[in-house]
């Protein structure tokens, strides 16, 4: 067992106590780049879910008559403890996730800034005053919050989804039960631990983990209350379509940021070293595991050769090993199960023509390492042109013309992100209207920052995350009708 800092926790957080599960199951938690067990965390179930949505429940008449400032306050508080606690975070995501330190530093960030922004947002919940439809009425529109609220999170950005979930909705008012991923559930209790010591009252917020098999009871418990209002989940397709099925049943509101599968457009006018650059953040960040990777490198084909040539150098250079070295620029992967789909998706492109120009296999450092990796030649025929790599492999295509390259880009039923690198402001304005996305990068691979709303279209998802719109979906509007005001006498 590693040493653990002193603020982080083991248990689950509800009702404000730090609590086991009742059969006194537990599930271990380990770092995936040596298999060492970190920690173990309980494994929780329907009856505990219930339990952590009574006490959202309980603690909902308070904190929601409580003033936007006052609960800005403690959000601040917390945003401020998450900034000061950023190297020990750091440490732990690195470990339990694998991702490098500097890049979990980022995160880091990245999620106190939801903290602070939706602090803010949460103040400027304004209403609406309509001119009335009558003379002796008045029509006002309020923003109100829903009450209590679930959240279920993944292991790839294990504290900044967190966050972008929970600062929304407890600015507005809500009460939250958190679900994290079964591979990173240390570093959300730690983020729960600090906002206990923000001064979050008990039941505002809570944490119940669980293992892979434990996720559908939990789930469930959530979906199927019916004090629980609204589900804000990030994850896979398959299972966002599954929870809002279930949500049907008593007409649960859902919001789902769901998978990928972008498209990285280089065309012959564009700066390389940019674009190279681009795919560095978007392709090799967090080996690949991001819902918002370049899933497939579309590159013009008079541009091909020397992209391809100048993209397998950079790779090549990649430093691959613990994230807690120094010089690491690439961890492992999250787990065997994310290894074997990115062989898998690696072998079936190879047998139907694509060619290996970097890489390719698992790396020689063993454990979940994978290759950073290079391929050509990738067709529709292949499944990694329509599954998420969630891996280091640069799978590149090529185009003739824009046209060719936008319908290369929509032809999938995900919509989540699209990037494309060209110094022509018309192709500029053309290219990004025509992507059938929520997020368009333009000369840039990285677009994420809380102030821009964030979220998919097609079966990427429904809604939006950060940004002032961020906070919308977890309030409900009531219009009050102010009748019997009479007319002037
Ligand atoms: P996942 O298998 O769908 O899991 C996501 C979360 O759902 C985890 O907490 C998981 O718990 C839980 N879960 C699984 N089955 C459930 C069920 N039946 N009921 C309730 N909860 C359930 O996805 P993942 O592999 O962890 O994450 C990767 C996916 O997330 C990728 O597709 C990626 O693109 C997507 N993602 C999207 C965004 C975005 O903003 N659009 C951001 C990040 C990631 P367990 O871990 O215990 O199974």
């Amino acid at each position: 067992m590693v040493k653990l800092p002193e603020f982080l926790k083991t248990d689950c957080y509800v009702g404000g106590k730090w609590v086991a599960a009742s059969s006194d199951k537990r599930l271990d938690v380990t770092d995936p780049a040596t298999g060492d067990v970190l920690a173990s965390v309980p494994r929780m179930g329907a009856e505990e879910t219930d339990a952590a949505i009574a006490a959202a429940h309980a603690a909902f008449p308070d904190w929601s008559s409580r003033t936007a400032a006052e609960r800005a306050l403690v959000l601040q508080k917390w945003a401020s403890l998450v900034r000061a606690h950023a190297d020990d975070l750091a440490r732990l995501m690195t470990q339990e996730q694998g991702k490098p330190f500097a890049e979990s530093l980022g995160e880091i960030e990245y999620a106190a800034s939801f903290l602070s922004w939706f602090a803010e947002e949460g103040r400027r919940l304004y209403g609406d005053i309509i001119p009335p439809h009558r003379n002796d009425a008045r029509i006002l529109v309020t923003r109100n919050p829903l009450g209590v609220v679930g959240g279920i999170t993944p292991w790839n950005f294990p504290v900044a989804m967190v966050t972008r979930k929970a600062a929304p909705a407890l600015a507005a008012g809500n009460c939250m039960v958190l679900k994290p991923a079964e591979a990173t559930p240390l570093s959300a209790l730690a983020v729960a631990a600090l906002g206990e010591m923000a001064g979050l009252p008990a039941g505002v917020f809570n944490v119940v983990t669980g293992a892979r098999e434990d996720a559908p009871a939990i789930g469930k418990a959530l979906v199927d209350s019916p004090l629980v209002r609204k589900i804000g989940f990030t994850g896979s397709t398959a299972v966002g379509k599954q929870l809002m099925r279930d949500c049907a049943g008593d007409l649960t509101k859902i919001s789902l940021e769901l998978g990928g599968n972008a498209a990285f457009i280089v065309f012959d006018d564009a700066d390389i070293e940019a674009a190279l650059d681009g795919i560095q953040v978007c392709k090799f960040r967090n080996s690949g595991q991001t819902c918002i990777a370049a899933n497939r490198i579309l590159v013009q084909e008079s541009i091909h050769d020397k992209f391809v040539a100048a993209l397998s150098a950079r790779a090549r250079q990649i430093q691959v090993g613990h994230g807690l070295e120094k010089a690491t620029e690439m961890g492992p992967l999250v787990d065997e199960r994310g290894l074997e789909k990115v062989e898998r998706l690696v072998a079936d492109a190879t047998d139907k023509g694509a060619k290996i120009h970097l890489g390719g296999k698992r790396h020689e450092a063993g454990g979940t390492y994978f290759q950073p990796t290079v391929m050509t030649g990738v067709s529709t025929e292949m499944d990694l042109a329509h599954e998420e790599l969630f891996g280091p492999v640069a799978a590149i295509s090529t185009f003739r013309d824009e046209q060719d390259a936008i319908s290369m880009a929509n032809d999938t039923p995900y919509g989540l992100a699209g990037y494309f690198y060209s110094r022509d402001v018309g192709r500029i304005f053309r290219v990004a209207d025509a992507l059938e996305v929520g997020i368009v990068g333009v000369n840039t691979g990285l677009i994420s920052t809380e102030v821009a709303p964030f979220g998919g279209v097609k079966e990427s998802g429904i809604g939006r995350e950060g940004s002032k719109y961020g906070i919308d979906d977890w309030t409900e509007l009531k219009y009050i009708c102010l009748a019997g005001l009479g007319a002037a006498a």
